[in-house]
C-alpha cells in the first residue's frame, strides 16, 4: 500500500512547510510514526523532531487522538479507514543536513520532513510537491532524484515517487529558482542546480569539467562498463539512471552530503567559475574537490558500506569502526581523481596532499586515537569538537586519507606496480554488484579481506598499524619509489601557531596546543588577548607584534578570562611545529616516474 505524503512551503517567511502523510491500512492497534534521529552521512543524533511544530492526525473529517511516546515516535489512536498526520516543520538550518525555507528557496532532506508509519518501511512512496502561493514564487521549479510520477513533468512541481522509505528520505529537494544546466556522462544524464545569486556563472566551464571528473570515476570503477562500439553501456557505467548535483551558493560556507544519485553541496560563490575566468582558482579546485568527494561516495558509502549500516538504524548511533575507508578513502580519492581528470596539476595535487599532512600531523590528537577509534566515536567527539579537539581527536577523513595513501602506495609498490588500491576499490564494488539484494555490507574486517583478496599481499599487520596504531606513516619511505620527496619546513607563517601555539578566532583564543608555550603559562580556550608586553594586542595585529620577537624570547601577555584580567609569563618556543612540502624528485629514476604517472594517472 502507498504511503501518501505532501509537502508544501506553507509559509517561507515563517521557514515553516506543512506536511501530511496518509496511510491507508494503518495498524489496528495504533498507527505508530517516527523522524528519524539522524541523517545518514552525517554521523551525529541531531533529534530532527524538535523542529516540528503542531502535530494533528485525522481519520476523514475526524481528529484522532495523538500520543508521543518518546522524543520522536508518535501514536494514533486506532482508527477505521485511512488516517492522515499533517504537521508543520521549522526549516531554517542552512546546511546540506536538514531543511531550510525562506522566500528566497526552500531546500530539505527527507529526514526532516518526512514521518515513517512504522512498518511501512518498504512501502512505497508518492509525495506531491505543492507550490507555495503568490505570484513572487510563480517561477519556482524543483530540483531533486526523486523520480516525476506520470503527468509530472521532472523539473516542476506535482508528484514524486520512491520505492521506499529508504529512498524517500535519501533524496533532498531543492525549490527555487536556481540555474539548471544538464549534461551527459557517457550516456548518463547529470543535472547541477545552483541556488543563490552568482552572477555570470560559466555553467559551460563547470558542466565540462564535471563531466570529466563524473567519466573518470565511472571508468575507476567499471573500467569495461561501456561498449564503446555501441556506445550502450554493459552493465551500465554507473549504479544510477540519472544523478542531480544540488549546489546551494553562499557568501561562506562548505560542506556536503552524498545520496544514491544525488548529492547536496554548499560552496563560497566566489568558488564557483565566472564567464572570463581563465586558470583555475584555488577556490573552484576546492569546489570541485567537494563535488569530487560527495560523487565518490555514490559507490563508496551509498552502495559499499559498512554492515553497520544495513539497514541504517534511524533511531540511535550506528557504531562502526571503518569511517577512515568509507570517508578517508573518499577524501584520498577526491582529489587524486580530480588530478586524473585533468583537473589539477601534479604540483598542485602534492601540495594539497602535503597540506593536509601538515594538519594531521600538527595535531598531537593523532597520537591519542587511533583512525578507527575516531570513527567508532564519531558521533560523540569528531561531529561535536570543543576546545581540545586538536589534542584529543584525529580527523578519519583527513588521517583516513593519508592510510589511503599510505596503503595505496604500499600496494603498488608490493606488487611492482601491478595492483593499488584501485583493485581494492573495484573488488569491494564486485561485491556489491554479486550481492544484489542480499548484500550484508562490508563487515568490520572486510576491508582487510578486500585488500588482501585484491592484491594478494598479507596485509594484516600494515593496516592494523594505519588503523589502530597512532604511529605517523613514514612517508618518505613510501614516496621514495615514486620520484617524490617528503620535506619538513618550519611553518612560520602564523606566528601566534608557530611561537605561542594558540588558533584565534573572533578575538579570543579557540584552541591551545599541546605543549604549546601558551599551554604552559596556563593561556585557555575563551581568553581574550589584550596586550603583549604592554602593548594591546589582538588578533588584527598579535603576529605583526610576534614578528619583532625570536625564538626563546621570554615574553608577557595580558588576557581576559571571562571578566578577569590575568598576566602570563612565557617563553616562546624554541622550535615551530612543522609543515610537510612534496617535491618531485628530478633525479629519481625514470622507473620511479613510469610509477608515479601510473599513480597518478598523468
Ligand atoms: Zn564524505
Amino acid at each position: 500500500m502507498t504511503l501518501r505524503y505532501a509537502i508544501r512551503p506553507a509559509h517561507p517567511g515563517a521557514h515553516l512547510f506543512h506536511v501530511t502523510v496518509t496511510v491507508d491500512a494503518p495498524d489496528p492497534e495504533g498507527q505508530l510514526f517516527m523522524l528519524p534521529a539522524w541523517i545518514p552521512g552525517s554521523y551525529m543524533i541531531r533529534e530532527f523532531a524538535r523542529h516540528i511544530v503542531r502535530l494533528t492526525a485525522l481519520a476523514g473529517d475526524k481528529p484522532v487522538q495523538v500520543e508521543k511516546l518518546d522524543k520522536h515516535t508518535w501514536r494514533c489512536a486506532p482508527v477505521k479507514g485511512a488516517l492522515t498526520v499533517a504537521y508543520e516543520v521549522y526549516a531554517w538550518d542552512l546546511s546540506v543536513r536538514a531543511a531550510h525555507l525562506d522566500p528566497t528557496h526552500g531546500f530539505f532532506n527527507g529526514t526532516s520532513v518526512f514521518l515513517l508509519p512504522i512498518g511501512h518501511e518498504g512501502a512505497p512512496c508518492r509525495v506531491d510537491l505543492i507550490p507555495p502561493e503568490g505570484a513572487r514564487y510563480a517561477d519556482w521549479k524543483v530540483a531533486t532524484g526523486l523520480t516525476p510520477a506520470r503527468g509530472t513533468r521532472r523539473g516542476h512541481f506535482g508528484t514524486y515517487l520512491a520505492r521506499d522509505y529508504d529512498e524517500l528520505i535519501d533524496c533532498p529537494v531543492e525549490l527555487g529558482t536556481f540555474a539548471h544546466a544538464a549534461f551527459d556522462v557517457l550516456g548518463v544524464r547529470h543535472e547541477i542546480a545552483i541556488t543563490g545569486e552568482v552572477r555570470r556563472l560559466d555553467l559551460a566551464r563547470l558542466t565540462t569539467d564535471l563531466t570529466r571528473l563524473c567519466e573518470t570515476q565511472m571508468r575507476l570503477f567499471e573500467p569495461r562498463g561501456t561498449r564503446p562500439k555501441r556506445g550502450v553501456p554493459a552493465r551500465g557505467p554507473a549504479p544510477f539512471d540519472r544523478y542531480t548535483f544540488l549546489a546551494h551558493a553562499v557568501g561562506d560556507g562548505y560542506g556536503g552530503l552524498e545520496h544514491r544519485n544525488s548529492t547536496a553541496l554548499i560552496c563560497k560563490r566566489d568558488d564557483l567559475p565566472y564567464l572570463g575566468m581563465k586558470d583555475s582558482t584555488a577556490g573552484y579546485r576546492t569546489f570541485l574537490g567537494l563535488a569530487s568527494h560527495e560523487y565518490f561516495h555514490t559507490w563508496n558509502v551509498k552502495r559499499i558500506k559498512p554492515a553497520a549500516f544495513v539497514p541504517y538504524d534511524l533511531t540511535r548511533e550506528n557504531h562502526t569502526r571503518l569511517l577512515w575507508a568509507f570517508e578517508g578513502f573518499t577524501s584520498y580519492y577526491d582529489d587524486l581523481l580530480l588530478a586524473r581528470a585533468g583537473l589539477l596539476t601534479e604540483a598542485q595535487y602534492l601540495e594539497t596532499l602535503a597540506s593536509t599532512m601538515t594538519t594531521v600531523m600538527q595535531r598531537s590528537g593523532r597520537l591519542k586515537q587511533s583512525v578507527a577509534d575516531s570513527s567508532f566515536d564519531a558521533w560523540i567527539k569528531y561531529y561535536r569538537p570543543d576546545e581540545n579537539a586538536p589534542n584529543s581527536v584525529v580527523s578519519y577523513y583527513q588521517k583516513g586519507a593519508l592510510v589511503a595513501l599510505a596503503l595505496d602506495l604500499t600496494l603498488r609498490a608490493g606488487t611492482r606496480q601491478r595492483k593499488s588500491l584501485d583493485d581494492v576499490m573495484r573488488h569491494l564494488w564486485r561485491q556489491w554488484v554479486e550481492a544484489g539484494d542480499d548484500y550484508a555490507g562490508v563487515d568490520e574486517d572486510g576491508i582487510l579481506s578486500a585488500a588482501e583478496a585484491a592484491t594478494g599481499l598479507a596485509l594484516a599487520r600494515t593496516l592494523t598499524e594505519l588503523t589502530e596504531g597512532t604511529r605517523d606513516p613514514d612517508f618518505a619511505r613510501l614516496l621514495a619509489p615514486f620520484g617524490i620527496r617528503f620535506e619538513t619546513r618550519p611553518a612560520l607563517e602564523s606566528p601566534h601557531f608557530a611561537m605561542l601555539g594558540i588558533k584565534l578566532a573572533d578575538g579570543k583564543v579557540q584552541h591551545v596546543y599541546d605543549g604549546s608555550p601558551a599551554q604552559q603559562a596556563g593561556l585557555s580556550a575563551g581568553d581574550v588577548l589584550v596586550a603583549l608586553d604592554g602593548l594591546r594586542a589582538g588578533e588584527a595585529n598579535l603576529d605583526k607584534l610576534l614578528a619583532r620577537y625570536r625564538p626563546g624570547d621570554a615574553l608577557q601577555l595580558h588576557a581576559f578570562r571571562r571578566d578577569a584580567l590575568l598576566c602570563f609569563d612565557l617563553t616562546l618556543a624554541a622550535r615551530a611545529p612543522p609543515k610537510f612540502a612534496l617535491t618531485v624528485d628530478p633525479k629519481a629514476p625514470k622507473s620511479a616516474q613510469a610509477a608515479r604517472a601510473r599513480w597518478l594517472g598523468a
